[in-house]
């Protein structure tokens, strides 16, 4: 699918129906009909960085901070692996408190335990961390270049830049990580053809997971009072994203779930998405890991229901990088 094929499908509504059959034909044949789950631990809400639509952003006061220790991690993460779920995505703001050896003996802990895969998305740290959590037993790193756009990036990421944030998802490829990259629908500022260099970013990229997500404001932010994003585009540029990467894993975001708390899991993996990620972080902490407003809780249960509604089946495996497979025969 070329840039012409890919504007024209993100500028005409009426082809959703034809879009959304073209994806999900895609997905089955690259990626057959079973749907991964990854179990998110959201275990620090701190972060240093000041992203202009986030709620964890550092200039929130009036945000209450919590840190999980080493112990509940571990503990949540053992809990998670009982209940037959392969893969552990442990999540945070970019929190320095945890060093490289705090993160390094969760990581060794759990694995210690059982055959996961351990996806780290705990933002822009020294490449020497990378490193040394590959070493210990990461498997995976999420992380999402929000916008192709580099002024636009620049505008919401004060003093980071996007060329950075691909040499990171660069450097993680090469140290042995299946990546994952994704972008942010909706965000103030941006445009169609904006979009359309998101996709084609994560076709260049060659990503392990593309994440499709939408903005939708907290009301602590600079971009309080910006319109939510629209979700039939979000769904669109999904369906695209899963055309034009064939085979890489597509999760449907919380925040398409929280757009349509109803059908909003069911209607991504009806536009191409392959993988659902349930929150475990604890009641007492998930009400504080406001990035948006009223984001939606994701359970293991609504996730099982909603791919037996789909037709599909729930994967029994780690569910590691089909790109990668593929790269190499
Ligand atoms: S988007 Fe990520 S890096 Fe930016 S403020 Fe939020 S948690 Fe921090």
């Amino acid at each position: 699918m070329d840039r012409d094929e890919i504007l024209h499908y993100l500028k005409t509504p009426g082809t959703d129906e034809e879009l959304f059959r073209k994806a999900d034909e895609t997905r089955k044949k690259h990626c057959g009909d079973e749907v991964h789950i990854r179990g998110i631990i959201e275990f620090s809400n701190y972060c240093c960085r000041n992203c202009l639509y986030c709620g964890l952003r550092r200039d929130n006061i009036n945000l209450n901070r919590y840190r999980m220790n080493e112990e509940e991690i571990v503990d949540l993460a053992l809990q998670i692996m009982s209940f037959g779920v392969k893969t552990i995505v442990l999540q945070s703001g970019d929190d320095f408190f945890y060093t490289q050896f705090m993160i390094c003996r969760v990581i060794e802990r759990i694995k210690e335990h059982a055959d996961v895969a351990i996806t780290l998305s705990v933002g822009e740290r020294p490449f020497e961390d990378y490193r040394t959590f590959k070493l210990a037993g990461a498997d995976r790193y999420l992380l999402k270049h929000e916008t192709a756009n580099k002024e636009l990036y620049k505008r919401l990421h004060p003093h980071q830049s996007l060329k950075h944030r691909i040499r990171i998802l660069e450097y993680l490829r090469k140290t042995g990580y299946q990546i994952g990259a994704g972008n942010i629908v909706g965000l103030p500022g941006q445009g169609i053809d904006d979009l359309c260099e998101d996709i084609l970013l994560l076709k260049e990229l060659d990503a392990d997971m593309s994440s499709v997500g939408l903005f939708i404001p907290q009301h602590d932010t600079p971009l309080s009072g910006a319109p939510r994003g629209d979700l039939s585009l979000t769904l669109r540029v999904l369906a695209l994203a899963r055309i034009a990467t064939g085979n890489s894993h597509m999760p449907v975001t919380t925040a398409i779930a929280t757009a349509d708390p109803e059908r909003g899991l069911f209607r991504g993996l009806k536009a191409g998405a392959n993988v659902i990620m349930p929150d475990f972080t604890p009641d007492r902490h998930r009400k504080d890991y406001t990035i948006y407003d009223n984001k939606a809780h994701i359970t293991l249960k609504n996730a099982k229901k909603t791919i037996q509604k789909a037709n599909r089946t729930i994967s029994s495996h780690k569910g590691d990088s089909l790109t990668r497979t593929s790269r190499k025969s």
